[in-house]
């Protein structure tokens, strides 16, 4: 609704929903042809050209018009006077961030870091009887029946003389004109540390969409028949080949996952494994 306020000056949830509606009755259309007039189709032309349009042709390096209508099925709209992003009811991150939560599940259990697994399998295969791997699938293979692919990301970090550079931990900015989606103020993921906050500089990370070449950071899976077909073959490979070997996680699975299901998913592979 503080979208819809800026955007139309409403502030009734019904004359938004009106507005909305009266656009996407202007745009139906049978078949749409690429993305742009799905999202339209959805959503109506302004919000499509102030949210999705430029961030979403930032994200993936191409004109809306040049992708698939399929990449959207749906386009969530809340007629509520509520920020968040998500819509779930707990919302959060662990109190001192993740690496204290993971620090705290790995105590007194063995670890190491800094190894990459595929340098020296037959080593850490030596090593358990079953192994869960959390790389990329198609890496693990070799590539042997091609690359999956992914998009990327570059991260630009700095600190600023300033204790509060924007006032919120994360600020996306959709337009095309600016070269990277979001700036995260990471003193702002622990609103109620005031130490934190009333120091006199921040430190602020500025994330701009990359092309992925294969053996480099995958961050985003890119959802297509083509690759959810080449996914599925890998995995049969793995079900006949390396039946000890679990694939997980979001690139062992090929899959954009958010931290809940991650963990749900971690969860149930360790109780069954187990
Ligand atoms: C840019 C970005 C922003 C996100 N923002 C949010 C958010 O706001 N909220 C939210 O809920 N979720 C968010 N997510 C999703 C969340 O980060 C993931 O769902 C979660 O990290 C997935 O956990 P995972 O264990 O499956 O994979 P990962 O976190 O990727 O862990 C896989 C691990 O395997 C290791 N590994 C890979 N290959 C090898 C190898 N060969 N040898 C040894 N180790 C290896 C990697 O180093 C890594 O540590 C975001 C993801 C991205 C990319």
């Amino acid at each position: 609704m503080y979208t819809f306020y800026q955007m139309w000056g409403v502030t009734q949830p019904e004359e938004a929903r009106r507005i909305i509606e009266s656009q996407r009755r202007e745009a139906v259309m049978e078949n749409p042809a690429n993305l742009e007039e799905q999202a339209i189709c959805l959503v109506g032309r302004d919000v499509y050209a102030t949210l999705i349009k430029g961030y979403t042709e930032k994200q993936w390096g191409r004109a809306c018009t040049e992708l698939p209508a399929s990449i959207i099925k749906r386009l969530p709209v809340r007629f509520t006077f509520d920020n968040n992003y998500f819509n779930d009811r707990y919302q959060g991150i662990p109190v001192g961030g993740y690496n204290v939560l993971i620090k705290g599940l790995l105590d007194g259990i063995e670890w190491r870091t800094g190894c990459n697994y595929l340098d020296d399998r037959a080593y850490f295969d030596g090593l358990a009887d079953e192994i869960v791997y959390t790389g990329p699938i198609d890496e693990y293979f070799g590539w042997s029946l091609g690359f999956l692919e992914y998009r990327s990301l570059r991260f630009e970090q700095e600190m600023l003389p300033v204790s509060n550079y924007q006032g919120n931990a994360i600020v996306n900015y959709t337009e095309r004109t600016v070269p990277y989606t979001r700036i995260v103020e990471h003193k702002h993921f622990e609103p109620g540390n005031g130490a934190v906050l009333s120091l006199p500089y921040t430190v602020v990370t500025r994330e701009y969409p990359a092309d992925y070449t294969p053996g480099s950071e995958a961050y985003y899976p890119v959802d297509n028949k083509r690759n959810r077909d080449l996914h599925a073959a890998y995995q049969d490979m793995g079900r006949c080949n390396v039946p000890h070997t679990w694939f997980a996680g979001r690139l062992g699975s090929y899959k954009y996952v958010d931290m809940g299901q991650a963990i749900s998913s971690a969860l149930k592979l360790s109780k069954a494994l187990l």
